[in-house]
């Protein structure tokens, strides 16, 4: 329905410095890896987990 809705459910970052930054505290506080990755949906950045 919308477009946007799974966009919402994530954190979105509005530069990959800053998305860069959280990695590093949810990398320590997860103890799992993070890739950042830019979509065009919502013009941001989102942290995804790597299993
Ligand atoms: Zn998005």
């Amino acid at each position: 329905m919308n477009k946007s809705d799974k966009c919402d459910k994530k954190r979105t970052f509005f530069s990959e410095i800053e998305a860069r930054k959280e990695r590093g505290w949810a990398e320590s506080e997860h103890k799992k890896k993070f890739n950042i990755y830019y979509c065009d949906k919502c013009n941001g950045w989102h942290l995804a987990s790597i299993k």
